[in-house]
């Protein structure tokens, strides 16, 4: 038996599932979860000592790779001066600043220590400013896993959220409205039936969890200007996307602007944090200024103060995003080719280093034709590049991360891999 079999069957004694997150458990994909010793760069250690090269990334935190010796130093540094505090550290106002400027319709923020705190907390402020209590959510953006987004779509046209879980209470995600993605007229008829009830719409601006898929055409546009219309807020959870295209997020690439936006992920460097932010018109009504509770034990915890702004720093460097977006590029034109030349039908979307390969031959536009994806055929693949030292999400419905410190060799070494497993597919 390999280490990582041990560590497994030893883990499922006492973690539930073997795993503390799902996805990890590769459920969808059948095979053997990894346990990993250690990472550095672009390459990740199994506990057998194996080697793979990472497009996992920490589902989006590690963009510059692991282990980066800058964030790590300053990680050092910061960790001798002690752990937490409890009381407020100048490493706070340095990423709140970073942040602001990374993210202009940000005038004000708050740290908390995940994205699912950050959009829970969102949500609460939206609510609280608009004083209404409605909010739509997208059928597969995930939000993180509080109660009241936990919500999938009955069927039947009017779109009340059901439970997507068990232990969420129906009433608690009665008020959560789901839409389809990229579907403007839908989402119309929902504000139609709901013109003065609607507290914020949330989205993925760039789906990242169902796949990456991108918004069409004026969608976004659009969907500003309906939300102003009505009064409601615009919520960009940009915890995936914030800083993957380039120093900002999909409201600068697309040049649209929310009222509330939500961040993780990459602003930690792989520590926990999470962050939400808005004008400050709307940012005031949060505690202790305002009335809207919202507080943190471990918020803007000094160490993840300081790896968030070592990782910050050294991305404001626009020559860094023209080479990891490029080599991003050349991965997804080598799968384009080799799905092309052994006849596999895929869709392949990228956003700057986000990619997903969908094994479909449609169009991915929404949940419903990301969900006409082989998950069967996804497995295989998945199960063919790991023996070979590739470790990708292991979901079909995941978004792949290319890092800063991937090569042009590591792309190429993928892509031969991806040839030779393609073949026999
Ligand atoms: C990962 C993610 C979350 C949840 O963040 P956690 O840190 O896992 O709680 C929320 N929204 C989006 C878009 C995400 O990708």
């Amino acid at each position: 038996m390999s280490q990582s079999q041990l560590l497994f069957a030893e883990a499922q004694k006492h973690l539930v599932g073997g795993v503390n997150s799902p996805v990890r458990a590769f459920k969808s994909v059948g095979g053997q979860p990894l346990f990993i010793s250690r990472a550095e760069g672009a390459y990740i250690y199994d506990a057998d000592g194996k080697k793979y090269i990472d497009y996992v990334g920490s589902y989006g935190p590690m963009i510059l790779g692991h282990v980066h010796p800058k964030v790590l130093k300053d990680i050092e540094t910061a960790l001798v001066n002690g752990f937490c505090f409890g009381a407020s550290t100048e490493g706070e106002i340095i990423l709140a600043k970073l942040v602001k400027e990374a993210f202009p319709s940000i005038s004000m923020l708050r740290f908390v220590n995940s994205g699912t705190e950050a959009v829970m907390s969102a949500i609460r402020l939206a609510r609280a400013y608009t004083k209404r209590e409605k909010i739509v959510k997208f059928s597969g953006c995930y939000h993180g896993h509080s109660d009241f987004l936990l919500a999938e779509a009955g069927s039947g046209l009017m779109t009340y959220g059901l439970p997507a879980s068990a232990g969420v209470p129906e009433k608690t995600v009665k008020d959560t409205l789901i839409a389809p993605y990229n579907n403007i007229a839908a989402l119309k008829e929902i504000f139609e039936a709901f013109p003065e009830e609607i507290a914020g719409v949330i989205i993925e601006p760039v789906v990242g969890n169902m796949g990456v898929v991108l918004p069409e055409g004026d969608y976004l546009k659009e969907l500003r200007a309906l939300t102003h219309t009505y009064g409601t807020l615009l919520i960009f959870d940009e915890v995936m996307t914030g800083f993957r295209i380039g120093f900002g997020g999909v409201q600068n690439h697309y040049g649209i602007l929310p009222d509330i936006t939500c961040l993780g992920k990459v602003i930690g460097g792989g520590m926990p944090v999470g962050a939400y932010g808005a004008k400050k018109e709307i940012m005031e009504l949060v505690a202790p200024l305002g009335p809207v509770y919202q507080a943190g034990t471990l918020s803007g915890n000094p160490i993840a103060m300081a790896a968030g702004i070592a990782t910050l720093e050294l991305l404001k460097n626009p020559e860094l995003y023209v080479q990891l977006n490029t080599r991003t590029q050349t991965l997804a034109t080598g799968i384009r080719t080799i799905a092309t030349k052994y006849n596999i039908p895929m869709h392949v979307a990228v956003h700057g280093s986000m990619i997903t390969p969908f094994f479909t031959g449609n169009k991915v536009f929404d949940y419903t034709t990301a969900k006409t994806a082989d998950t069967e055929r996804y497995a295989k693949f998945f199960n063919g590049i790991l023996a070979q030292g590739i470790f990708p999400p292991p979901s079909q419905f995941e978004a792949w991360f290319v890092s800063a410190a991937h090569t042009d060799q590591d792309i190429y070494q993928t892509l031969e891999v991806f040839d030779e497993v393609c073949k026999n597919l």
